[in-house]
């Protein structure tokens, strides 16, 4: 059996970066199971992002297999602002200016008291005495004490050293800056011209975030087909408290522990995981549980076991995806993170662990939920290898994942956007069939592409579904042999 690509049900997302941009290493990382590059919009320049954008697409030809490309957006991302590094200690106490005034106003008003900049105007006017301000990933904080016209007045609760445009996170204030920023606004007409499958925005508040960004984004793609799919980022407290209708609006969401474990407490951040896993797995919105999950890979070639036991988890409850940052991006073992995952999500998957929960119903019901359900049951039933499934926009196919059925699902689809775009969701391998009338005859290509893959092998029987056709709404579904 030919099976040099890993052929796991959970799938890898990988954020590139120096340590994994050429195109040798990212055939080497698909070939280990990843499924999604992510280019992170915080970090770098169009150049780079479009050599290396062209760089996944060349692999992912070389090696046969689609792999999505998602551009993920910095949102209303506060930072500090400062000319040089400043060392604080735990015990003092400090000054917190924004960038509405300049460094010579800052001077007259402050002589001997340091001073931390922020770069968000007028973030001053929503901060109160008793807010914390968590600096670089939480590894600063301060305490506000009192506030004046101009500035706040802080305690240092745990110093170090602010150096220039690290990440603030002040959980409890209103940034006064649109989800969606000028930054992002630009980055995002960058993204839409190199065609990326998915966007992410980081920081997302409410549904009406996302209405607006589609709607931003048909306006200048005008063909719905065509559209890449939003994953929301559920990083802040004003996300979780409008859970509901974000899930109504996205597409997709990204647990981002990394400031959600800064914005809410961190002790509870495995509890909000599992409660927004469940959440989005009834809405079928796919899910990408992202930061830190090998952190240790970043430095060295084995996880530690606690790094283990947290993608076992995330795979026991049923997450579509998960995610490499720093691991994948400036690591030492870029290639060695994703086979280290990958090998974790198989051998849960393999285990009885994953299957000690139920298939979560939906929040909705339809004919097309009916129709998977039964497809899936049907299967079952005939004790089929695979459901082979032409499928469109990917609806139908996203839809039979939700049943996470013990066949493979292949799908063969005609629309490009879709075959890169299912890489997100479980269990799902894509096959592209372009330039074909016959939805039959795409179907029986694909079943000898699958065979010769090794997903499926010679008289296995295989369930076909054939869904709506020019002709209007039918379904067929068949059992066939493989030759
Ligand atoms: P980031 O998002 O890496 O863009 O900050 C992920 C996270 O916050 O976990
Ligand atoms: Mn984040």
């Amino acid at each position: 059996m030919k099976k040099d690509i890993m052929t796991k049900h959970t799938k890898i997302v990988a954020t590139l970066g120096p340590a994994s941009e050429s195109i040798e290493v990212l055939e080497e990382m698909i070939r280990a199971g990843l499924n999604v590059a992510r280019f992170n919009f915080s970090h770098g320049e169009y150049e780079w992002h479009e050599k290396v954008m062209q760089n996944v697409r060349t692999a992912a030809k070389n090696i046969g297999v689609p792999v999505a490309v998602l551009a993920d957006l910095q949102g209303p991302r506060v930072r500090t602002h400062m000319n040089e590094e400043l060392v604080i200690e735990s015990g003092e106490t400090i000054n917190i200016f924004d960038v509405s005034l300049d460094e010579e106003e800052i001077k007259n008003i402050v002589q001997d008291t340091k001073v931390i900049t922020l770069d968000c105007p007028k973030i001053i006017e929503q901060l109160s005495v008793g807010n914390d301000i968590l600096i670089e990933d939480g590894l600063m904080k301060v305490n506000i004490v009192d506030i004046t016209e101009k500035y706040a007045v802080a305690d240092v609760i745990d110093g170090g050293v602010i150096k220039n445009h690290k990440g603030v996170n002040i959980p409890d204030a209103r940034i006064p800056l649109p989800t969606i920023t000028k930054k992002d606004y630009s980055d995002l007409e960058f993204a839409l011209a190199h065609s990326v499958d998915f966007v992410a925005l980081s920081f997302v508040r409410n549904g009406q975030d996302l209405v607006d960004l589609r709607s931003h984004m048909k306006k200048i793609i005008g063909d719905e087909m065509t559209l890449p799919r939003i994953v929301s980022k559920i990083e802040c407290k004003e996300a979780l408290n409008n859970l509901d209708n974000i899930l109504g609006a996205t597409d997709a969401i990204m647990i981002a522990r990394g400031d959600l474990g800064i914005e809410a407490d961190p002790s509870r951040i495995t509890i909000l995981e599992k409660d927004i896993l469940k959440k989005a797995i009834k809405h079928l919105r796919p899910v990408i549980v992202a930061t830190q999950m090998l952190a240790s890979m970043e430095h060295n070639a084995r996880p530690t076991r606690a790094e283990v036991a947290d993608v076992t988890n995330a795979v026991v409850d049923h997450t579509d995806a998960v995610m490499l940052s720093g691991e994948s991006s400036m690591g030492k073992f870029p290639v060695e993170a994703v086979r280290t995952m990958a090998q974790i999500a198989s051998e849960t998957e393999i285990s009885p662990y994953d299957d000690i929960y139920d298939v979560m119903p939906l929040t909705f019901s339809s004919e097309e939920v009916k129709i998977a359900h039964a497809t899936h049951d049907f299967s079952r039933e005939l004790n089929a290898s695979a459901i082979v499934i032409f499928s469109e926009s990917g609806y139908t196919a996203r839809l039979l994942s939700h049943f996470r059925p013990d066949q493979a699902i292949i799908v063969v689809t005609n629309n490009i956007k879709t075959y890169n775009q299912l890489a997100l969701a479980w269990g799902i391998q894509s096959f592209l069939c372009v330039g074909e009338d016959s939805r039959d005859k795409c179907i029986d290509e694909t079943i000898e592409s699958a065979r010769d893959r090794g997903l499926i092998h010679a008289q296995d029987l295989v369930i076909t579904v054939l869904g709506s056709t020019k002709a209007g709404k039918k379904l067929t579904l068949t059992g066939t042999r493989v030759a």
